[in-house]
């Protein structure tokens, strides 16, 4: 019922929004001009306005002058242990953190990391650095460092309108290395308004193809949505390619509350404000948003190859081949996963990765694949309460997993936490089971949930083919204050 009144909202509020962001387009349009990156306090990155000192929005284009943080941080020139002035532990950035909790079930230090309200808050006195929290965290917003209050990371490097070095290029969200829904949804607007400013539109091409878009965005979540949606806005013409369904990211939270601390403005929609909604809810406004712009989106068309011809790119999918002036990377940093091939893959009970693992406390899960990840999957799955987990694997024992996961998943059979199936295959998912062949034998059993961890391909390896320059960068870390 909250869900139903929170959506019947949205629509109310769109035609007012639809208004409001026709009017304020108008002056985005006139105030934005090229964008070199400029640090705080400084002009505006996105349209030049001086933004006074301790102001964390552009007076003029409302900005949040945060997003630029990272874009507009030099290219770190120390060592990686340089500054390591102290023991390691782990560091929550306030500003990031959308208290889901998982770096919570994810440490193995019980109580160096608690959530007091929406934020993670580590003990001092407790951590010890292990770092578990920080591959689990999915937005980025926990680091583990010496001291510094210095958070080492590899981006692209990209410039204020987040065009990579690799001209006509442009990566937003996730991708260029910031977490949230927000961010993501403000850098596929403003990489597009660059795309505008070069490629003017109703403007005579150059090139004279009409088989060439002007802009090809790839990904269809919160940035690649933004994008497509702001390219429709503005005349450009566009192909939106997405690998998976609309949003596929998003679409495989599992059962998670979502939480926009703040309302984010999308083209052609308007302000949007979700407080502790679920994600149904955010897909079904991402949905409703496409269907009343017409915004057309391309599912289930993986992009592979991204190479010039001329002035412009082709861009191929197993399918086919587009043509475009410019590209927007949406990809988020999930990557693609590799998956089965199995029938009933497609099923809303398979994930290709264990985000939440308290999303499947009391569930009958079974974890495919033999190495670190699938190992560290079920392992950490087998210390909810109540979840039963089978680990299954083809080959007869494993390959190279690191000693630690070995030992960890040893100790979790021996205990009865994890049933290990080596030399046993899936064959297919179906709602209540899942099909097992085990040594020429089909087995059947009752399952609530799969997650496959068979490897895949990261996005930023698919950046390096393209020739996009990764470059290591420190961003101070403001510590966690608790709310
Ligand atoms: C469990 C969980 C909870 C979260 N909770 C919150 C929250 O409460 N609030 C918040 O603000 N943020 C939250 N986040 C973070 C937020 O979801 C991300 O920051 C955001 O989705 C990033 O958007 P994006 O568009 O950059 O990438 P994504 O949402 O990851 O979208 C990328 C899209 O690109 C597609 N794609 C990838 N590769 C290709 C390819 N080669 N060809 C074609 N398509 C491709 C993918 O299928 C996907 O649909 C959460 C994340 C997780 C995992
Ligand atoms: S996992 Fe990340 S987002 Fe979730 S509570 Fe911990 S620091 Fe916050």
């Amino acid at each position: 019922m909250g869900d139903l009144l929170t959506t019947l909202g949205f629509f109310a509020l769109t035609g007012v929004f639809v208004w409001l962001h026709l009017r304020r387009g108008g002056s985005h349009a006139s105030a934005s001009a090229a964008a070199p990156v400029a640090p705080r306090g400084r002009p505006c990155a996105r349209c030049q306005t001086s933004v006074p000192e301790g102001s964390t929005y552009c007076p003029s284009c409302g900005i949040p002058q945060q997003m630029y943080e990272l874009v507009s941080a030099p290219e770190s020139r120390r060592e990686a242990t340089e500054g390591a002035v102290g023991a390691l532990r782990a560091m929550v950035r306030g500003d990031i953190c959308v208290g889901c909790g998982t770096c919570v079930a994810a440490c193995p230090e019980v109580g160096a990391i608690t959530m007091r309200g929406k934020l993670a808050v580590v003990d001092d006195a407790l951590c010890v650095g292990h770092g578990e929290c920080v591959a689990a965290c999915p937005v980025g917003g926990i680091s583990v460092n010496a001291g510094t209050a210095v958070n080492r990371v590899v981006v692209p490097d990209l410039d204020g309108g987040f065009q990579s070095n690799v001209r006509g290029v442009f990566i937003v969200g996730e991708l260029g290395g910031r977490g949230l829904i927000k961010n993501a949804i403000n850098e596929g607007k403003i990489a597009v308004e660059q795309v505008a400013r070069e490629l003017p539109p109703g403007e005579v091409r150059p090139d004279g193809r009409e088989d060439t878009v002007d802009v090809c965005i790839v990904g269809s979540g919160p940035a690649g949505l933004s994008a497509g949606l702001e390219a429709l806005r503005r005349g450009l013409s566009y192909v939106v390619l997405e690998q998976g369904s609309l949003s596929d990211t998003v679409r495989k939270y599992p059962r998670h509350k979502l939480l926009l601390a703040e309302p984010v403005h999308i083209p052609l929609y308007g302000d949007l404000w979700v407080a502790d909604a679920s994600k149904e809810t955010l897909l079904q406004v991402w949905e409703t948003i496409v269907a009343n712009t017409g915004l057309q989106v391309q599912t289930y068309q993986k992009v592979e190859r991204i190479a010039r011809d001329g002035e412009a790119f082709v861009i191929g999918t197993p399918e086919r081949e587009w043509r475009a002036r410019r590209v927007v990377l949406a990809l988020g940093r999930r990557g693609t996963p590799r998956r089965l091939g199995v029938p009933g893959e497609d099923l809303a009970k398979v994930f290709y990765d264990v985000v939440e693992m308290e999303a499947f406390a009391g569930r009958r899960v079974l974890v495919v694949g033999g190495g670190d990840s699938a190992i560290e999957s079920a392992v950490g799955l087998a210390n909810q309460a109540g979840t039963e987990v089978i680990l299954s694997y083809r080959g007869q024992e494993f390959g190279r997993v690191k000693d630690r996961n070995r030992h960890k998943l040893g100790a979790a059979v021996e205990r009865g936490t994890v049933r290990l199936m080596l030399g046993s295959q899936l064959r297919e998912v179906r709602p209540e089971v899942v099909v097992l062949e085990v040594d020429g034998q089909t087995t059947i059993l009752p399952n609530d949930d799969v997650i496959v961890r068979i490897g895949g391909e990261a996005p930023y390896t698919f950046l390096e083919k393209i020739g996009v320059r990764l470059v290591p960068k420190d961003v101070p870390i403001a510590p966690a204050k608790a709310g």
